[in-house]
C-alpha cells in the first residue's frame, strides 16, 4: 500500500472495505482472541507542558496524586486472578519515582507474578531504560503523537521529535518490546499528516501501534479547538492493522469518551488489545488526561469483569496470558 492508496482510505471513500480486510488481518494472526492489560496510572504529577494534556504542570486544577511503591505492587499483585496477564505502569513525567523505585517496582512484581510489564513513563534517561530493563521490565510505550517535526514540537515544547525518536530506537536496542503511536486530530493535522505517520510509524517497526482520537482539556491551552474524530482514528488504526499485521493495536479507552461502545467497534476494526483502568477510585478521575477518561463508574475489578463479559459477548475470547509481540520481523533499533 502506498501514499496515494493510504490518503485515500483516509478520506473516507472505503470505509466499509477497510475495516472488514483489517478484522480478516486481526483474526487471521491473532484469531478470537482480545489481550487485556491492566494499566495503573500510578501518579499524575508530570514536569511537561504539552499543549493537549491535561496533566501539563501549569494545570493548577488537576487534583495531584500519587500511588506509594506498596500500593502499586498490591494493585499489580492482584491482577493475574483476575485473567490478566500484563500490567502496564502508567504516568505524567514524574521524576519523584527514582531510577531505583521504579527499578524496585518491577523486580517485586516479576518475581512475585508471571505478569508481563510495561512501562509508560515518558522520556526518562537511557540510563533508566536499561536499568528498568535488567529489572526485568518487558515493554515501554513511548507515543511520538505525531510525527510531524513543527507540529510535535507546538505541542510539546521543550522537547524534539528527534530525541523521541533516539529514545523509540534505544528501547528497542535494549530489548524492549516497544510500542508507539499518534494522537489523531490534534489542531492543524491534515490526512497528509496522518499518511506520513502511518508510513513513519510502520518503518519503525514497532511490537505495539496505537491511534487514539484528540479530545479537547478544558484546562490546556487547546481548549477551544476542535476534537478529532473517532472515524479517523478507527481508519488509521485500521490502516496500522494492514501494515503490520502482528502487531498489537489496542482500542483506545479515547475511543469511548468520544462514541458510544467506540472500543468495541475498534475491536471489529482491526484493534486486538484493551486495557481497562485499575487505578483506585478514590483517584482513577484525577488521571484526567482529557475529560471523560477514566469515567466508568463500577469499581476496577467490576469494571474488568464487564470488559471481559463484552468481549465474550462479542463472540471473541479475554485472553489471560502475557499476549507478547508475535512480530517476527522486529526491529533492534
Ligand atoms: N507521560 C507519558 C504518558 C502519557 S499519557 C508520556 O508522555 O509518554 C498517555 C497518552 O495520552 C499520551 O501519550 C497521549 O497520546 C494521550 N493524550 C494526552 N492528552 C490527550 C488528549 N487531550 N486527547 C487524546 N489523547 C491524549
Amino acid at each position: 500500500m502506498n501514499r496515494t492508496d493510504i490518503l485515500h482510505y483516509l478520506s473516507g471513500a472505503k470505509d466499509e472495505e477497510l475495516f472488514a480486510a483489517a478484522h480478516a488481518e486481526k483474526l487471521r494472526v491473532f484469531g478470537k482472541d482480545v489481550y487485556l492489560r491492566g494499566i495503573i496510572e500510578f501518579s499524575n504529577h508530570c514536569k511537561n507542558q504539552c499543549l493537549y494534556c491535561g496533566l501539563r504542570a501549569p494545570n493548577k486544577e488537576a487534583g495531584r496524586y500519587r500511588l506509594s511503591i506498596e500500593n502499586i505492587i498490591t494493585l499489580a499483585s492482584g491482577l493475574p486472578e483476575l485473567g490478566f496477564g500484563t500490567v502496564v505502569l502508567q504516568s505524567g513525567d514524574d521524576y519523584h519515582y527514582s531510577t531505583d523505585d521504579i527499578a524496585n517496582i518491577v523486580s517485586t512484581i516479576k518475581s512475585s507474578t508471571n505478569l508481563a510489564i510495561t512501562l509508560s513513563l515518558g522520556d526518562r534517561g537511557l540510563d533508566e531504560f536499561r536499568a528498568w530493563r535488567e529489572a526485568g521490565a518487558d515493554r515501554y510505550l513511548l507515543k511520538l503523537e505525531t510525527t510531524n517535526t513543527k507540529l510535535y514540537e507546538k505541542c510539546r515544547p521543550n522537547e524534539s521529535l528527534k530525541d523521541r525518536f533516539q529514545r523509540i530506537e534505544a528501547l528497542q536496542q535494549l530489548g524492549y518490546e516497544v510500542g508507539s503511536g499518534i494522537i489523531t486530530g490534534l489542531p492543524d493535522m491534515t490526512n497528509e499528516t496522518l499518511a506520513d505517520d502511518i508510513l513513519k510509524l510502520t518503518e519503525l517497526r514497532l511490537d505495539m501501534l496505537a491511534a487514539g482520537p484528540f479530545i479537547p482539556h478544558p484546562q490546556t491551552p487547546f481548549k477551544d479547538m476542535d476534537n478529532g474524530t473517532t472515524q479517523d482514528a478507527f481508519r488509521v488504526s485500521a490502516l496500522l492493522r494492514l501494515l503490520n499485521p502482528e502487531a498489537n493495536i489496542p482500542a483506545t479507552s479515547a475511543l469511548d469518551a468520544l462514541e458510544q461502545d467506540g472500543r468495541k467497534k475498534g475491536l471489529q476494526r482491526g484493534c486486538n488489545v484493551i486495557m481497562p483502568s485499575f487505578t483506585p477510585e478514590e483517584v482513577r478521575a484525577n488521571y484526567k488526561i482529557y475529560p471523560g477518561k477514566n469515567t466508568f463508574s463500577a469499581g476496577a475489578v467490576e469494571n474488568a469483569r464487564l470488559v471481559q463479559e463484552m468481549i465474550r459477548n462479542m463472540g471473541f475470547i479475554p485472553y489471560a496470558g502475557q499476549g507478547p509481540s508475535k512480530r517476527k520481523n522486529r526491529s533492534k533499533g
